[in-house]
């Protein structure tokens, strides 16, 4: 083992300039992703693709580690982790950082276990425990990053334009929640609560959209990023941010969507006990012992999409039903069957409706209209932009 260099020079620190209580990243546009975030693990495998480095924090060595060898991390007490290569050497540190020798191209996998499979993941892997348990950091390419999400949120077989536009909204979350997790040392996590990823895009059609988009992100006309909603289905009419989130969004406006109709998440039904319908209304203090207002709440129809069940005073928001019931969207109409036990929920849509229609944008695509159209039908007067311009003209 000999020294090498300073930390410092292997330091790979994203740097956060602040405009408009926004992120950007540095050129170097590298992203810092907890992987397996929602898992409990105290031990590891790491296998190398290339000859990767190992730094270690205290003694400030670099150590090179060789491909083809699996080494074995493990929490050894609450804050010191143990590296075992193949061949038999040990390491001991507080924080473990395996460098890449090239970000953009190296890959090293990783196996818990819980899982057969490895994941394969591109760039850097910091290596710390937190409260016994493992924490793993990857450090890659934000257009990697964008890459796996796109591969893990739609999978292969999708046309190029639909990848394109999702491309788009993978990287303007992205850049619109890197301060998401920073107080805990990475940027966002590899769930659905920030976006899912597991690791490496194996799909070349989708490594190529996202190449043809590179540094492009959607802005409202105040040039900051756009919450880039998006859900499966409309139901042939999305909905005004605001209905769902409380907070309006000039360009989250309900629009009237054509191409969700028919699609394959467009209808669902759910049957659920009069009974049990009238002590869930009850709990919003509505008259169950009313025939009009039971009526009205077993007869429920919605021609365009409503915000409440409102029967006088009482106002239930759609959006609670659809969550306290576990409905597959708030666009449904209500029916008694015909032994008058039973309320038929006949829905459409798949999500909360807000933003891009998944299934209407594969439609568009395979339509013939490009990422462009699909954006500007979705969200209203945003623009795409690179933003390397962006952060010109926010300078100006
Ligand atoms: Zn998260």
């Amino acid at each position: 083992m000999k020294k090498i260099k300073k930390y410092k020079s292997f330091s790979l620190v994203v740097c956060f300039l602040l405009f408009n209580n926004l992120f950007f990243l540095s050129a170097q546009e590298l992203i810092n992703v907890r992987i397996f975030s929602s898992f409990k693990i105290v031990t590891a495998k790491l296998f190398l693709q290339d000859d990767y480095s190992l730094f270690i924090d205290e003694t400030n060595e670099l150590i090179k580690l060789n491909k083809n060898q699996f080494y074995q991390i493990e929490v050894v007490n609450d804050s010191l982790l143990e590296l075992v290569s193949s061949d038999g050497k040990k390491f001991k540190s507080q924080k473990i950082m395996i460098y890449a020798p090239d970000i953009g191209q190296s890959e090293f996998s990783l196996q818990i276990p819980k899982f057969k499979n490895n994941r394969v993941f591109k760039g850097n892997l910091t290596i710390s425990s937190e409260n016994g348990n493992l924490k793993l950091i990857n450090t890659l390419d934000l257009d990697d990053y964008v890459c796996g999400v796109v591969n893990a949120e739609v999978g292969k077989g999708r046309h190029p334009e639909f990848y394109k536009a999702q491309a788009l909204l993978v990287r303007t979350y992205a850049l619109s929640h890197l301060y998401k997790h920073l107080p805990e040392g990475f940027n966002l996590c590899d769930q659905v609560h920030c976006q899912v990823y597991y690791g490496t895009c194996i799909s070349s059609a989708i490594a190529d959209a996202v190449s043809a988009t590179h540094n492009q992100v959607i802005v409202d006309s105040n040039l900051n990023l756009i919450v880039a909603a998006f859900h499966s289905n409309s139901g042939g009419q999305t909905v005004n941010s605001e209905d769902i989130w409380g907070t309006k969004k000039d360009y989250l406006r309900s629009v009237k969507d054509t191409f969700s109709v028919g699609m394959p998440s467009y209808r669902w039904t759910k049957k659920i006990a009069l009974k049990d319908w009238m002590d869930y209304l009850k709990k919003y203090k509505y008259p169950t012992d009313d025939n009009e207002a039971i009526a009205y709440a077993t007869q429920f129809k919605q021609y365009t999409r409503q915000v409440y069940l409102q029967y006088n005073s009482i106002k239930i928001p759609l959006k609670n039903i659809r969550d306290e019931l576990k409905l597959m969207s708030t666009f449904f109409d209500i029916e008694l069957n015909e032994t008058k036990d039973t309320v038929v929920f006949h829905g459409r849509g798949f999500g909360h409706g807000v933003g891009l229609s998944q299934e209407g944008a594969m439609r568009m695509a395979k339509a013939g209209l490009s990422y462009k159209d699909i954006i500007q039908f979705y969200y209203q007067n945003v623009m795409l932009i690179d933003l390397k311009k962006l952060n010109f003209f926010r300078e100006e």
